[in-house]
């Protein structure tokens, strides 16, 4: 049985407030923090949507719905957040000093006890373990989005991570039902984001650089990946805009690599200076909740009569 119980997520967005949630659904009691109320009404927002989707896609009942709320509690006092718990899971955006000044902030809050996880996806444990000031008692435990579904949660360790901090990490995870993953070695991107970044890259610098339309470029992956539910763009959108250009704008400024830069500057002005932030805002590369991808005919032969337009789409520009 995990001693984890009593659970602190520091970040309510896209991924925090999907893991606040889901460990309160599986009896963890939790608290979520954030910098402002309008982060935690928009964190409510969506747990609002979640239990929509906990009903309908896993068997969840309206009880386990109203249990999950009652362990939930939302706050922006840092101190209160953190004190007297198991377990702070740490979900604030892909920006290395930001990360490095919350741990440094929470430091002196926690109890000696208090395990840290980092759900950082593409930073390393060993370059914030100091900051956390309780190096052994820290690791990464990584999270999917869509967690209910994609239920695979990457543990990876520093060089002085304590083995019973990755004991209790591993069976906290397999308790709110995630199939662990653990790492050998310490390792950007894990297992998932080590083909998924270069993947949502490649396909953004198409974009970018104005070879394909997004739908064609999804439509093209669904049909080669047939039963996948949406391409690399839709993947964009259910990331969110914000953690997506985070991701490309660090990695492009570190490697000095100029497609990425022109990637991040892509979002940056198509979609995060539009207020498109993605799924979670409605708008991203799709319109929800009916993106086009969805639609029965997205992967569908065209019409015949469609050829000119198609063909007129394939003059050089
Ligand atoms: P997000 O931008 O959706 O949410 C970040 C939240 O952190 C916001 O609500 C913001 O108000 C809050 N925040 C900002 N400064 C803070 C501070 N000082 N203290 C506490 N909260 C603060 O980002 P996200 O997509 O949820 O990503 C969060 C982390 O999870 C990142 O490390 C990201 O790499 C990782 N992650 C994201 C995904 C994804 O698909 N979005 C998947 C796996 C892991």
């Amino acid at each position: 049985m995990s001693t984890l119980d009593k659970v602190t997520v520091l970040g309510g967005g896209v991924l925090g407030g999907q893991i606040a949630w889901h460990c309160a659904f599986k009896g963890k009691t939790v608290v979520i923090y954030d910098i402002s109320e309008e982060a935690l009404d928009r964190c409510r927002g969506a747990h609002g949507q979640y239990a929509s989707i906990y009903l309908a896609e896993i068997g969840a009942s309206e009880q386990d719905i109203a249990d999950t709320y009652a362990r939930l509690t939302y706050t922006t006092d840092i101190a209160s957040a953190v004190a007297g718990q198991d377990l702070v899971v740490e979900a604030v955006p892909e920006i290395p000093e930001l990360k490095t000044k919350v741990y440094t902030e929470i430091a002196g809050l926690l109890d000696a006890r208090t395990l840290i996880a980092t759900n950082s996806s593409t930073l390393l444990p060993r370059d914030f373990a100091e900051a956390t000031g309780r190096p052994g008692k820290y690791c990464a435990l990584h999270f999917a989005n869509l967690i209910w579904t994609l239920n695979v949660a990457e543990i990876m360790a520093h060089p002085g991570t304590a083995a019973d901090t990755l004991t209790h990490i591993t069976e906290f995870a397999i308790e709110i039902g995630m199939v662990p993953v653990p790492m050998h070695r310490e390792q950007n991107g894990y297992v998932l984001n080590t083909w998924l970044v270069p993947l949502l890259n490649a396909a953004q610098t198409l974009v970018t650089n104005g070879v394909a339309t997004p739908e064609d470029i999804d439509r093209t992956y669904m049909i080669v990946n047939r039963g996948v539910p949406r391409g690399p763009m839709g993947v964009f959108d259910v990331i969110g805009m914000k953690t997506a250009y985070d991701v490309l704008a660090y990695w492009g400024e570190r490697n000095d690599d100029q497609q990425m830069l022109a990637n991040a500057a892509y979002l940056k002005e198509n979609f995060l200076h539009q207020g498109k932030l993605g799924l979670q805002s409605g708008q991203g590369y799709y319109n929800y909740p009916d993106p086009a991808y969805a639609d029965p005919d997205f992967l569908s032969v065209p019409q015949i009569s469609s050829a000119s337009d198609i063909a007129a789409r394939a003059m050089l520009t």
